[in-house]
């Protein structure tokens, strides 16, 4: 149907009659004129006036774009030097609110994001072990934190920003009555962490646009009924050179190995060494900057969990601890730096690197993952794509 107007002349070649319609399609596009004499004359005039529709949807798109550019090219540190190809794509969407209704961890409301109970245990090596009640808390934080990850993994494509992950990650999060841990986190400003190419972690969601042949790590915590679940996965935006494959592959390679040595006995000391074996043999490094921990009521915990070799980390694994392993490993050096965010940590040399984490719950025989995948046979998501 054509919208009804004013006294015109019709547009169709040859037709001068009073012209009584106009083009709806066009009054959306907010092209002008478009006027017809009757449903006839607008029928017979489709194939060309329909170009018209196409060429304006496609002007449109260009501005949009143009302005998209002109607003994620604000660098916020003019004079830093960037080891790599990736920017910061500022400015950032204000700090999502989370509904009043939903339990907060204790740093939520701090000024500076600084969490009074963690603060209280820092630098004690003692590792809680956890009841069954405890540990009943864990399983369901943890299996809300997979179901989270599950729905960024399928919000990752080309042309999606980061921002817009983490959207979906702060929804999911709060439907789920979870806080988002990370959210203000000694003020971490977003509900998720997202790490493109040389990121190794604690990348912040901007407006950024998924690029075909980036690799991409969602770090997903949340905080349900007292308790932390933390896992994270890399993913690859449309087709990816085969080095990330390898790089992603060695990666999720190096964690499944050190959660199959995982069981009461094991020094966490030990971890370090298989996950570094595996790395050097295919060419790769290990972060040192950044460890797995120990997670329930607090975030961040004992024990420090370090993922390279010959590290001096404290304690040895007994039923009842919960902790993460999450190595990153680099195409190139191990070395880090952090962006003047304070946050996002990069390689040295703006080679890529990638990491995988889980939670695990040390069981009488060995480990239990709290954060598996419950389908497709637990794989992780990159290895449909491989
Ligand atoms: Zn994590
Ligand atoms: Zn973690």
């Amino acid at each position: 149907m054509a919208a009804v107007v004013a006294t015109r002349a019709c547009e169709t070649e040859g037709c001068s009659k009073e012209a009584k319609l106009q083009c709806p399609t066009c009054i959306k596009l907010g092209i002008q004129g478009s006027y017809f004499c009757s449903q006839e004359c607008f029928k017979g005039s489709w194939g060309t006036h329909k170009l018209l529709h196409k060429k304006a949807k496609e002007d449109k798109k260009d501005e949009e774009k143009n302005c998209m550019e002109k607003e994620v090219n604000t660098d916020p540190w003019p004079g830093y030097k960037y080891s790599g190809k990736l920017r910061p794509h500022y400015p950032l969407t204000p700090m999502r609110p989370v509904p009043g209704h939903i339990q907060r961890p204790d740093y939520a409301d701090h000024p500076l994001g600084m969490s009074e109970t963690e603060q209280t245990l820092k630098g004690t090596s003692q590792i809680k072990i956890l009841s069954p009640e405890e540990t009943e808390g864990m399983r369901i934080v943890s299996k809300l934190a997979r179901e989270v990850l599950d729905i960024a993994a399928m919000m990752v494509k080309v042309g999606v920003t980061t921002e817009e992950i983490d959207h979906a990650v702060h929804v999911a999060c709060t439907a789920r009555n979870c806080y988002p841990s990370p959210l203000n986190y000694y003020n971490f400003p977003k509900s998720c962490c997202t790490s493109v190419n040389e990121v190794i972690c604690h990348g912040i969601p901007d407006r950024r646009t998924l690029q075909e042949g980036d690799i991409l790590n969602v770090d997903i915590t949340v905080f349900h009924n007292g308790y932390h679940g933390d896992l994270n996965e890399t993913f690859f935006v449309g087709e990816v050179d085969e080095g990330a494959k390898r790089l992603v592959q060695t990666t999720y390679e190096c964690l499944m190995q050190a959660i199959d040595a995982v069981k009461p006995g094991v020094r966490y000391r030990e971890l370090g060494n298989i996950i570094q074996k595996h790395a050097q043999a295919n060419g790769f490094s290990v972060v040192r900057s950044y460890c797995g921990h120990g997670i329930h009521k607090l975030f961040h915990t004992a024990p420090n969990v370090p993922h390279y070799a010959k590290n001096k980390a404290v304690g040895v694994m007994k039923p009842g601890h919960v902790f993460t392993i999450e190595p990153m490993i680099c195409e190139g050096g191990w070395q880090d730096e952090t962006w003047p965010d304070g946050w996002t940590a990069v390689t040295r040399d703006g080679k890529r690197s990638a990491q995988f984490e889980h939670t695990l719950l040390v069981t009488e025989t060995g480990c239990e993952i709290l954060t598996r995948r419950l389908d497709e046979n637990g794989r992780a998501h990159f290895l449909s794509q491989m």
